[in-house]
Order: structure tokens, then sequence, then C-alpha cells
């Protein structure tokens, strides 16, 4: 059976049908702060039996029951008082965020209202759903319905918690599907308190269940699952790959959210302050966990000895510090795991390239996983840590000769989820666009991200869209429905 919580650590519990409940085994693992690198937590490790009752769950609340009757219109209003509800509980699940995944406060505070508005956004979308008419040679109505998929299984990182599991549960509850949600083993918590006020908006048992877990454990048995009908998967490109295996068996509909190895280009005519401020946001922010991140930073030659300088004076500039403080501006990575990891590319990068800033642990921590911003130039595109995504505050700047150089080594990589282009030249600045094989472009920007417009890569970066209208439409089938006018029999035979 269940042991004690420790004396002072918080126990969280699974969600599942409506009730908070612990795992079939009764065991839980711990959850760390990375800054301190103390437990603060405790949540339940779910087990396949745990999955199944939780797909059961979303199972018999898709097929009968209050939610297949609910309109458009009541799970509209659903997910507003959801959007209320982060509002009201922003401070607190700000705080719990950045103490859980060592993001800045002030990160996860636009983190929360994002969710929020993310919440809105599907709340109105949801009586936007529309079908067609389709214009058949006949004397008949032909129509497109869309209905929900089923029951769909969501599995999220950890570098925006709540806000990944935002962006699955909203437009899924829109479309009026089910769901069983895995966040990540690093990062459970604000997802399980946000499971506390889903009854109160009014959503029937069963309709989102929340189980935690690792992913070999409660996250394969859940994408295996015969009774789930989609996935949606936000994480590595490895554990993409195995996902769409697993999920071939039972042919299930799936989308991927994977990573990137995303270009930043600077051309010489770009504003200089903003493009090192540019450059520096775009690989930094989040402490570089981010999907998106501009880790590949390619510079026109003319400019390239004066750039590297200027971004990496700059980034020496960056406040590291806890990430409760107000004036951080870069806490710790999520995890042990993933420090050693970056800390591996750093060492790597220094047999493959030189190095600007960064390279050394910051000297001002003893506790906390800690990186600091860290700068390589002539960087080859073809170096280990110009290919492969190393999810941390590590850049690459890349020189090029010219416009056909750029597009050449921006595009030479595997993925394909985002780049941007820094240029005044209206004209060169979208050639490239149109030439980046990229499913996110930005132009004199990099990161901005708004629910209203989609998101998700080319290539190995994935498939399917989040956000936007499209990301609805990712939760829904579409169905052919032919009504016969003429009332005499067919005259075949
Ligand atoms: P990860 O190891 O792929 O894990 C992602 C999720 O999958 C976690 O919940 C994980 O569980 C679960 N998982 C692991 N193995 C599984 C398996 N065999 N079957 C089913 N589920 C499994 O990625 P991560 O380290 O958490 O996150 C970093 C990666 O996510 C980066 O590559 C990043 O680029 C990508 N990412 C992409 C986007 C995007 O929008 N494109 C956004 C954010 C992050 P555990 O927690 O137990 O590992
Ligand atoms: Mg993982």
């Amino acid at each position: 059976m269940a042991s004690e919580a420790k004396v002072g650590v918080r126990r969280y519990e699974n969600y599942i049908n409506g009730e908070f409940c612990a795992s079939a085994s009764g065991k839980y693992f711990p959850v760390i702060d990375p800054s301190t690198e103390e437990i603060i937590a405790e949540v339940p490790e779910a087990g396949e039996a745990d999955v199944n009752r939780a797909v059961a769950a979303a199972r018999a609340a898709f097929d009968s029951g209050a939610w297949p009757q609910t309109t458009a219109q009541e799970r509209g209003r659903i997910l507003f008082r959801l959007a209320e509800r982060i509002r009201k509980e922003a401070a607190s699940l700000a705080e719990l965020e950045a103490r859980n995944s060592g993001k800045p406060i002030v990160e996860a505070e636009y983190d929360i209202a994002d969710c929020a508005t993310c919440f809105e956004y599907y709340g109105g979308l949801a009586t936007k759903v529309l079908g067609f008419v389709n214009p058949v040679p006949d004397n008949a109505i032909s129509l497109s319905l869309k209905e929900p998929i089923g029951v769909a299984a969501q599995i999220i990182p950890w570098n925006y918690p709540l806000l990944m599991a935002a962006w699955k549960l909203a437009p899924a509850i829109a479309a009026g599907c089910t769901c069983v949600l895995k966040p990540a083993e690093q990062t459970p918590l604000t997802a399980l308190v946000f499971a506390g006020f889903l009854a109160e908006a009014g959503l029937p048992p069963g309709v989102v269940n929340i189980v935690t877990g690792f992913g070999e454990t409660a996250g394969a048995p859940l994408v295996r699952h015969p009774d789930v009908n989609k996935i949606a998967f936000t994480g590595s490109a490895s554990v993409g790959k195995q996902i769409v295996k697993m999920a071939a068996d039972t042919v299930k509909r799936v989308t991927l959210e994977l990573g990137g190895k995303s270009p930043n280009i600077f051309f010489a005519d770009a504003d200089f302050e903003a493009a090192i401020d540019g450059a520096l946001f775009g690989v930094f922010i989040n402490q570089g966990e981010v999907c998106s991140a501009g880790s590949r930073i390619l510079v026109e030659q003319s400019i390239y000895s004066k750039f590297v300088e200027a971004m990496a004076a700059k980034a020496k500039t960056i406040r590291l510090g806890a990430p409760l403080d107000r004036e951080t501006k870069m806490g710790p990575l999520v995890s042990r795991d993933q420090y050693e990891r970056v800390n591996s590319y750093v060492a790597l990068g220094k047999t493959e390239a030189k190095i600007a800033a960064g390279g050394e642990r910051p000297a001002k921590f003893a506790k906390g996983f800690y990186v600091a911003p860290t700068v390589f130039y002539d960087v080859d595109n073809s170096a280990r840590i110009a290919q492969e995504e190393i999810f941390g505050p590590v850049a690459a700047v890349i020189p090029f000769a010219n416009e056909a150089d750029a597009i050449k080594i921006a595009n030479a990589t595997p993925y394909g989820l985002a780049a941007a282009v820094w240029s005044r030249d209206i004209f060169k600045a979208f050639r490239v666009v149109k030439a980046l094989r990229a499913g996110i472009v930005w132009v004199n920007h990099m990161q901005p991200t708004y629910v209203e417009a989609p998101w998700g890569g080319y290539k190995q970066s994935g498939f399917g869209r989040e956000l936007g209208p499209f990301g609805i439409d990712e939760y829904l089938e579409t169905k052919q429905v032919h009504i016969n006018l003429n009332e005499q029999p067919i005259g075949w035979y």
C-alpha cells in the first residue's frame, strides 16, 4: 500500500473519472525544484492498470452519458470558465510552474496567461466549427459533417508544462473529444492543480483524465491502447518515431510536435542592436529549453566578427538566478539529466568550434542545474552542435557568404520546425521566407507565439498543427452524409 508522504512534501494525486486517486501500485515518485535540487512534491507513478482505468473513463464519457449530448455552446462556456479560473489562480500557478520547471517567474506568468488565452480562444472556436454542403450532381443534399475523433491520448514535455497541456486539452474539449493527459515526469504539478478546476467548470467525469508517470510505463501503454483514437505528442524526435510505430498497430491518428535546430538568419542590413537582441532572445529564452530555439545563428560574413563580439558581450550580462527572483532572466535547467546532457554538448562544442561566452559552471551557485549562456562561433553546419538538438542555452554561430548560401545552410538539417530572417530589405526577406523548409518563419523577430496562428513542423519536426483553427481540426473527423431527395426506386435492376 501507499507509504506516507515525507514530512513537508506535498503529495499530489492523479485525476481519473472525476476523482483524485493514487496509482494502483500505491507508488509515488519525487518532484524536484531544479534550483535547490530539493524534493518539493511527490506524484503517483501510474502504470498500465492506471492507464487502463483512465482510458476506460474517457471511453465511457465519450460513448455515453452527458458529454456526447453537450452542445458546442456549452463546451465553449466550460472552456471560458476554465480560462477564468486560471486567471484567478494565475499567481500561484505561475509560482508552482517556476519552482517545478526552473523557469523565471516572469516567464511563468506569461505562460499561465497564455494558458488562459488558449482556453478562451477554443471556447470561442467551439461554436465556429463548420461543415460543408457538397455540390454533388444529383437530386440530393451532400454534407460534410465534423465530429469529434474520440478518446485522445496527450503526451507532453517539461519545458512549458501547463501551456503544453492547454494547447492539447482546449481544442480537444472544444471538439467534444475526451482525453487522457500524461504530463512529463519532471513537471507534473500544475496539470494536477488544474485538474481540480475541471468539475467546477462543468466538465463531466471522465472527459479529462490526468495520469503522472514515466514514458515507458505510462506513456507507451497509453499509446498502444486500442480504445484510444488519437495521439497528440510533443517531445523529442526519437520518442516521436517510437510513437508512430506503436500507433500503427491500431491505426491511430497521430500528431507530432517534435524538436528542431532552427536557423536565425542575420543579413548585414538588419538593424544591428535589434539583431543582437533577437539572437539572444531566440536562443536563450526559457534557458534555451524551447523546441523552436534559434540555436543556429547564421550571420552574413561582412558583420560576422562584430556580431559574435557583441552577442558574446551581451550574453555574459544575462542574469542567472533563482526562478522566483523577479530580476532573474535565466533559471536552472529542468533536471540533472538535462544539465548533464547540455554540459556534454558544451564539452563537445569545445572540440568542434571556438567559444565566445559560457563554457564554465556559473560560480555563484552551490546548488541547482545552472548553465551559463554559451556562444560557440566558427561552427561548421555539419558539426554535431549544429545538427543535434541540445535543448539548453547553447548557441552555434555560423557565417554565411550570401543569400543562397544562407538558405542552403538553413535548410541543411533533418528538422524543420522554425526559422527567422532579419533584414530591412522586404524582397530579400520574403525570398528567404519562401525558400525555408520550416513550419514557422519569423521576420525581424523570433519566438512570438499566438494561439490564433498555427504551430508545427516540416520534415522530422513532426506533422499536424496545433493552435488556431488548425488545432481543432486535428481533433475532428469528417463524416460524409448523402440525403437522397428522389422518392422513386433507383430503377437499376
Ligand atoms: P521526451 O523524452 O520525448 O518526452 C516527451 C514525453 O513523452 C514525456 O511525457 C515522456 O515521458 C514521454 N515519453 C517518453 N518515452 C515514451 C514512450 N516510449 N512512449 C510514450 N511516451 C513516452 O522529450 P522531453 O525530454 O520531455 O522534452 C524535450 C523535447 O521535446 C525536445 O526534443 C523538444 O524539442 C521537444 N519539444 C517540442 C515542442 C514542439 O512544439 N515541437 C515543444 C516542446 C518540446 P517522461 O516524462 O517519463 O520522459
Ligand atoms: Mg523524457
